[in-house]
């Protein structure tokens, strides 16, 4: 038997401490928390890896402070484009729907799209179909904004640019990976995207190899950051590829993918499992909301960098 493990994330950006307030910074530990209980209820009554990625992830995708379901990010049309993926180790199967703006839940569509169909990726309103052929729930666009995403949305357009949604605003993307007691990983990633982006971008999130990936033998991963650097890296598959073919391990395979990242001028951050040890989670930001299981059994939640020395004797 293998011991079960446990981390989520809620994104990774270049947050300043006194750009979160005290009420922010409770809603979004509450809500890593929330996520965290979810997965390891499922993982202490020997459920699967896939069914606690699931519903930690759905968890933080009702939460409103992060940038995935109701809550996500607008794009340059002031609407939502939400992203999510599913990976299942056993077989390396992977689930993911694209651009969809009624999903309650993505990652619940996502995991039907990888246990349902034999495809891997459904985009926009088609996918937006299949899940009402699940029985699963939509609501109109409307739902899915907030007053705080639409003013962040308006000052980006002041500036003109796109931003990645943390760095304004310190809320980011979810994800979660697990691993459960017969050995099996998951992963599974969630977000709106980027504040402003142009209708019709896709982020990493639901590409499987470079958001979100699981492989039994070597590692789950769910990242956050600059999407178009972590695409053009490979990411997750990166992270992957070290472990199959050099001798490191997923501390140092996921900093290398990480400076691949930074090669390419961008910054983000990581969780990840192995099949054996600590969850690894790691970011070249100056901050990524997470939280993990550590080797008492005791959820730990982190936001800042300077909060890491503590993580080494926590896991
Ligand atoms: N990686 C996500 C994207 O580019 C954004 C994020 O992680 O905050 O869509």
């Amino acid at each position: 038997v293998t011991a079960p493990a446990l981390a989520v994330h809620g994104g990774a950006g270049n947050v300043r401490r006194e750009r979160l307030d005290a009420e922010q910074e409770r809603t979004a530990c509450a809500g890593l928390l929330r996520a965290l209980h979810a997965g390891l209820d499922v993982l202490e009554s020997d459920g699967s890896a896939l069914d606690a990625v699931e519903s930690a992830v759905s968890i933080l995708e009702d939460e409103p402070f992060f940038n995935a379901g109701r809550g996500s990010v607008l794009n340059a049309e002031g609407r939502v484009s939400m992203d999510a993926a599913i990976a299942a180790g056993d077989e390396r199967r992977a689930g993911a729907v694209a651009g969809v703006g009624r999903l309650c839940n993505p990652i619940r569509t996502a995991r039907r799209v990888m246990e349902d169909t034999p495809h891997v990726l459904l985009i926009g309103e088609a996918a937006e179909r299949f899940a009402l052929g699940c029985g699963q729930r939509l609501a109109e666009p409307g739902h899915f904004v907030t007053a705080a995403r639409r003013d962040q949305l308006e000052r980006a357009q002041q500036r003109d640019r796109v931003s990645l949604d943390h760095d304004e605003s310190s809320r980011g993307t979810v994800g979660a990976v697990a691993r459960d007691s017969s050995g099996h990983l998951a992963a599974a990633t969630s977000t709106g995207g980027m504040t402003n982006q142009l209708p019709g971008r896709v982020g990493d999130s639901p590409l499987v190899g470079a958001g979100t990936w699981a492989d039994d033998s070597t590692c789950a991963v769910s990242a956050t950051g600059h999407g178009e650097a972590f695409m053009r890296s490979g990411f997750a598959h990166e992270v992957d590829a070290r472990l199959r073919l050099t001798d490191t391990n997923l501390v140092g395979a996921c900093e290398r993918a990480l400076a691949r990242v930074a090669e390419l001028g961008s910054d983000g951050g990581c969780i990840a499992i192995a099949p054996a040890g600590p969850p690894v989670l790691a970011f070249n930001t100056s901050a990524m909301f997470r939280g993990w299981i550590d080797s008492r059994g005791e959820a730990q939640i982190r936001i800042f960098a300077d909060d890491a020395a503590r993580d080494a004797d926590q896991r």
